[in-house]
């Protein structure tokens, strides 16, 4: 073992902790925290799906595990009883109509006052939908916000697997608040890439998959750990870093938290058996994690670069000042970019007539045309966890590209940050505009008809959001700050 891993294995382990250097953060003005500061718990339970079941994406189903999912609760409670839940789930995605019931839920019976659901977008697992009440309608919204076409209550053993995950949030949340102890908080940085951006832009213009060696990336993880106040032994650690959990090829069918499930299996070797560590996803819209789609044992490396490079962190915090969690949501509305026009319409309905979801589509944004109102916009709440003045963390419903995160880096009052994506709700991309400006050759992330490559094409809003819409997410997050 090298000098620096017994370091690092003394300092995650016992209670030497003081004096560590301030490199990795820049803005450091850091406050000793005052004597009852923060509370902090963490748990976890398992969510890997059955033998049989269908995991995606791509859709296929699976015969085995190779490594387990899990979802994770880690617990905030301020010196003025304020307690906050941030869940993590291996998982693909969840619509808004998920998140919203698993947020209500876990607030009502667990006594939370903020409640945040996100996924960590492993490509080897499963969507995690809402549950069927009786009498609800199926609307096109909540076919699309389920990822589905499918009712649940007509997959009986989907429906069990759904349910047990729903349950087990509210079991992980409970038990990280009955293991609320007096904490200290601190923020760490390192340096590290596990991906790649994959928008390539063809002389011709038109953009696709691929490795753009030029394009924003966001090459480091961010960390807030809390460490027990008389053990200085760390109770969860939370690291977020930008990259599609795709290094698991999609011919594999065992399921896989990809990456981020390793990078925790790095992490624990060196952190006490009962500490959690926790994954949240960037803005990595347009970042693939390389290679991409090759094996199993790839996607432990990459992971284990991650798992290091986070221990890293924690090993270069700050401490945490303040005793007040902050916490905020800002409702937004993105608006959808203008409808295709008639000639296009006309057009599309001829060289489509192979595709009878394309041609419902067509039809269904002819008559919103007639109507001559706006396209539907989307919802984008906008979400913030405020930490002294040494942290932040954003939380945005949708997929975003790494221009968010580096803008939230570059502008943001907090010395350190992080930018979690897939959270509180959203299916598909938010491109930027410079993406969105494209228009079809906006690529998968961000274009619009005639490409039906483009993800939001089919989306109930009945294309992309407009240009411009970076403003707003821009002054949505601002406004958090206020
Ligand atoms: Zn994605």
């Amino acid at each position: 073992m090298s000098e620096r891993s017994e370091t690092r294995r003394s300092f995650l382990r016992s209670a030497a902790i003081a004096g560590t250097a301030a490199a990795g953060i820049s803005r450091s003005t850091f406050a000793s925290p005052a004597a009852e500061t923060y509370f902090a718990g963490a748990a976890e339970r398992e969510i890997t799906p059955p033998i049989g079941m269908e995991i995606t994406h791509f859709v296929r189903e699976n015969i085995g595990v190779h490594d387990p999912l899990f979802v994770r609760a880690l617990v905030i409670r301020d010196a003025h009883g304020q307690q906050i839940a941030l869940v993590s789930a291996d998982a693909l995605g969840a619509g808004f109509a998920t998140c919203d019931e698993i947020r209500n839920r876990v607030k009502d019976q667990c006594g939370m006052d903020e409640v945040w659901f996100s996924c960590s977008h492993t490509h080897s697992g499963r969507w995690v939908l809402s549950t069927p009440t009786p009498g609800r309608k199926y609307t096109e919204e909540l076919w699309w916000d389920d990822g589905t076409h499918v009712a649940l209550t007509d997959r009986p053993a989907e429906l069990e697997w759904n349910t047990a995950v729903h349950q087990k949030i509210v079991e992980v949340v409970r038990e990280a608040k009955e293991r609320l102890k007096p904490a200290e908080l601190r923020t760490g940085r390192a340096k590290v890439k596990v991906g790649i951006n994959r928008r390539v832009t063809r002389p011709d213009g038109f953009t696709h998959m691929g490795w753009n060696r030029q394009g924003v990336i966001v090459p480091w993880v961010s960390t807030l750990s809390a460490h027990n106040k008389k053990t200085q032994k760390p109770i969860f650690v939370l690291f977020e870093h930008a990259a599609h959990p795709v290094t698991v090829p999609h011919t594999s069918r065992l399921v896989s938290a990809d990456f981020p499930g390793a990078a925790v299996t790095a992490m624990r070797k060196e952190l006490p058996a009962e500490c959690i560590a926790a994954f949240g996803q960037g803005c990595s819209a347009n970042i693939n994690s390389f290679p991409l789609r090759t094996t199993h044992e790839d996607a432990t490396a990459a992971g284990t670069k991650l798992g290091a490079a986070a221990l890293l962190a924690i090993e270069k915090s700050q401490v945490v000042g303040g005793d007040t969690i902050r916490f905020q949501s800002i409702p937004t509305l993105l608006p959808t970019r203008p409808l295709p026009s008639e000639k296009l319409i006309e057009q599309q309905l001829t060289a489509q007539h192979n595709h009878p979801d394309r041609i419902k589509q067509l039809n269904k944004i002819a008559a919103y045309r007639a109507t001559r109102k706006a396209p539907p916009p989307r919802r984008l709440d906008a979400h913030g966890v405020m930490l002294g003045r040494e942290f932040c963390l954003i939380g945005l419903p949708y997929e975003h590209f790494s221009h968010t995160e580096r803008w939230i880096d570059r502008e943001a009052p907090f010395a350190n940050t992080m930018a979690f994506t897939l959270t509180n709700g959203g299916r598909g991309y938010i491109g930027s505009d410079a993406g969105l400006a494209m228009g079809a050759n906006g690529g998968y992330e961000a274009g619009c008809m005639p490409n039906w490559s483009a993800h939001e094409v089919m989306s109930p809003n009945l294309g992309p959001p407009a240009v411009g819409s970076e403003r707003i997410i821009q002054d949505a997050i601002t406004a958090l700050w206020a």
